[in-house]
């Protein structure tokens, strides 16, 4: 049985392009660029509306949004996104600004996803609603193919953790709401403190492993849900919708 007949909650994705892509080297947002003649974002936009999800929210920068809605969301017919919010400083803000404008939607679920990821697809969809019924939290990823390192404070090496146990994450991560709205809502509200202690929060697992002991599940992902993130990734991209065209999957 597949998600959408076994399903009996409220799924909300909460897509975020609320970034300003520095690491691109562009005059442009990578959420804009172009692969495959369509913005990086339309592609995550689009799995989710073709999926059992049930709504979708966009954290975009405030000048973006215009743009967000008319040119992508009403241009492509993407029905399911019912609510906009406002991208802030850091990753973490625009998540925190995207649960508050889920809420009024009443998720049971949220699936948080980085449109920087634009090759997600409804099976890691699938994988992750399956795993968060069950522990009420996930995270997308990969194990590592490459042997890790901890470096120490002076970049020589510190030690070496046993790789079958390393993943890569990715997005989405997905999360009961409530449970994820009070994390985040604690972080928020002890932001300056948790800055004191060097913790900056880089993903949305890490906000509920400072505040508890509950299990997070490790859900397979794709090497192919890869994050655009410098201009040799859209070049990669570009290649991987072209195999994609080529094999009849787009
Ligand atoms: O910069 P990075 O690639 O880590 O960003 C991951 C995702 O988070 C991107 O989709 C980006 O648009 C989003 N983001 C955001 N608000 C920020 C920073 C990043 O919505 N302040």
């Amino acid at each position: 049985m597949d998600a959408r007949t076994q399903k009996s909650c409220r799924t909300v994705a909460i897509v975020l392009a609320g970034g300003a892509g520095k690491r691109m080297q562009s005059t442009q947002k990578k959420q804009f660029l172009q692969i495959g003649g369509k913005e990086l974002l339309y592609y995550s936009l689009k799995t989710m509306e073709d999926s059992f999800i049930d709504d979708i929210v966009v954290v975009t920068a405030p000048e973006d949004r215009e743009h967000v809605q008319k040119e992508i969301v009403e241009a492509y017919g993407f029905a399911k996104v019912k609510a906009y919010a406002d991208g802030g400083r850091e990753r973490y803000h625009s998540v925190c600004n995207g649960l508050v404008a889920a809420e009024t939607l009443k998720p049971d679920y949220v699936f948080i996803h980085d449109c920087a990821r634009p090759f997600v697809t409804e099976e890691i969809l699938e994988r992750a609603l399956e795993s968060v019924q069950k522990l009420g939290a996930c995270v997308v990823g990969m194990p590592v193919k490459d042997t890790i390192k901890i470096a120490d404070r002076e970049g020589n090496i510190d030690s070496t953790p046993d790789r079958n146990l390393v993943w890569q994450i990715q997005t989405p991560q997905v999360f009961s709401y409530k449970k994820i709205a009070d994390a985040y809502e604690r972080a928020i509200r002890e932001e300056d403190a948790l800055l004191e202690k060097g913790i900056h929060i880089t993903d949305d697992a890490m906000v509920l492993e400072l505040y508890s002991k509950d299990k997070i599940g490790l859900v397979e992902g794709s090497y192919d849900n890869f994050k655009v993130t410098t201009p040799e990734d859209i070049t990669l991209a570009e290649l991987y919708l072209e195999r994609m065209n080529k094999s009849g999957n787009n």
